[in-house]
């Protein structure tokens, strides 16, 4: 299956993608996180994006599409993929329509994940990261007192866009410029909308239910 997941930050798309990806065994493609593997690593690639994550814009049009499309060509990607914080604007939906097309593939599913304004800021202010695995937990949710992840040990940090600062631009950006999404792709009768209101295995089995898909144990 070759799917999207759309949703505002810290709608809990990244959870549910990582969770669907190991379920189906297809590769979880999450633009943000190759950002920041960048940026850790001092690519040129991270410097640029940098200049524009940490002041919550969007990194240019090229640059993410350009990436993506060298993720997608990879040999894992044949038999599925999830897209995670990509397309992001209208521009990058269409280079992806496009790119797909040219390779006679095409998206399946666009899953919509939708949280309240109101706990979108809680769930990003309550956000840490596991640096070593990338996992995210939420203060409120999880017993991480210690600041260690429990899954690998690694120290769990706060992304510094996750900061209250910078959070009212990711949102301003994501109405302006990601929010045009949903309906082109209503348009192309590829969404499916999932509520993530509630405890966030909700929300995965929701997004099972959604897509038809038998849920293991969860
Ligand atoms: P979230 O969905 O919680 O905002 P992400 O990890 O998906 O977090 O993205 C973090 C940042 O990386 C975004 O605020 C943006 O600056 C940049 N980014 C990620 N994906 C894209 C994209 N498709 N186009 C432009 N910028 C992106
Ligand atoms: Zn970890």
């Amino acid at each position: 299956m070759n799917l999207i997941f759309l949703g505002a930050p810290g709608a809990g798309k990244g959870t549910a993608a990582t969770k669907l990806s190991g379920l189906l065994g297809i590769p979880h493609i999450s633009t943000g996180e190759i950002f920041r593997n960048n940026i850790s690593t001092g690519t040129e690639l991270g410097k640029l994006a940098e200049q524009y994550i940490s002041k919550g814009s969007l990194v240019p049009d090229d640059v993410t599409i350009g990436m993506v499309k060298a993720r997608l060509s990879e040999a894992d990607c044949a038999g599925g993929f999830i897209l995670d914080g990509f397309p992001r604007t209208l521009k990058q939906a269409a280079a992806l329509d496009e790119y797909l097309e040219s390779e006679g593939r095409k998206i399946d599913r666009v899953v919509d994940i939708v949280l309240s304004e109101a706990k979108l800021v809680e769930r990003l202010t309550n956000r840490r990261i596991c640096a070593v695995c990338k996992l995210s937990y939420n203060l409120k949710v999880h017993d991480i007192n210690d600041s260690v992840c429990p899954a690998c040990g690694g120290a769990l940090i706060m992304r510094d866009d996750d900061k209250e600062e910078v959070i009212a631009a990711r949102m301003a950006a994501y109405h302006k410029d990601t929010e045009p999404l949903i309906d082109y792709y209503v348009g192309k009768r590829k969404l499916v909308r999932v509520n993530s209101e509630e405890v966030v295995s909700d929300t995965f089995a929701n997004v099972l239910a959604a897509l038809g898909i038998k849920g293991a144990d969860q």
